[in-house]
């Protein structure tokens, strides 16, 4: 992290084992959500990691923030990539460790990737000092236990959105990503997609199937 006059310019990304580091510019640009979807929960599963990436209702911590505003500065190498579904997001992760990276659309032309909170954990800096806290509460109803949380901040989720992904697009700065290669608009690593098999395991094993 790098405070200026109070203001902070980047927040720290790295996996658990410090092979992939890097920053994220402008964070306080950023939107976050928790996402109680089967699917992120899938994810954390598939890594091994549901006890670090998922809160106790099954919620992923997810910062949302345009693609060139990340940097990976090493480690890059690592990084791998899985769909659930062959049509599925791209789930991006460190493979050293298995420490979840963030997700994308598997075009950079919708140019967002929704960064997980387990590549930005930081000693000095928390999630609520750099990104601002969670603005939005979705897919409620994947959440474990009863009453499901109540969702929110979808409206203005979806606004963020849409213009994030509008403004990259007119400027052009939908090219700057650290995830594809844009002479291509394909993904810099190619992603393994699970078998049913491999898909029913982590599916019945998110929290949510279990009651
Ligand atoms: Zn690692
Ligand atoms: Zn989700």
């Amino acid at each position: 992290m790098i405070a200026r006059a109070g203001a902070i310019m980047n927040h720290a990304l790295q996996c658990r084992c410090g092979t992939v580091k890097g920053f994220v510019k402008a964070p306080r640009t950023a939107n976050r959500v928790v996402c109680y979807c089967i699917d992120c929960q899938a994810f954390a599963h598939f890594l091994g990691r549901p006890d670090d990436v998922l809160d106790e209702r099954g919620g992923s911590d997810v910062i949302q923030v345009p693609p060139k505003n990340v940097t990976f500065s090493q480690g890059i190498a690592a990084l791998a990539c899985m769909r659930l579904t062959p049509a599925g997001l791209l789930r991006w992760y460190a493979g050293c460790c298995n420490t979840p990276v963030g997700n994308t659309l598997a075009t950079p032309k919708i140019s967002f990737v929704g960064l997980l909170h387990t590549c930005l954990a930081d000693p000095v800096t928390s999630l609520d000092d750099s990104f601002g806290p969670v603005r939005a509460w979705v897919n409620t109803g994947g959440a474990s236990g009863d009453p499901k949380p109540r969702s929110g901040g979808l409206a203005r989720t979806g606004v963020w959105l849409i213009t994030t992904i509008l403004k990259a697009r007119i400027s052009g700065n939908y090219r700057q990503t650290p995830f594809f290669d844009i002479s291509t608009g394909m993904p810099i690593v190619s992603p393994r997609v699970l078998s049913s098999a491999e898909r029913d395991s982590v599916m019945n094993a998110a929290p949510a199937q279990k009651l």
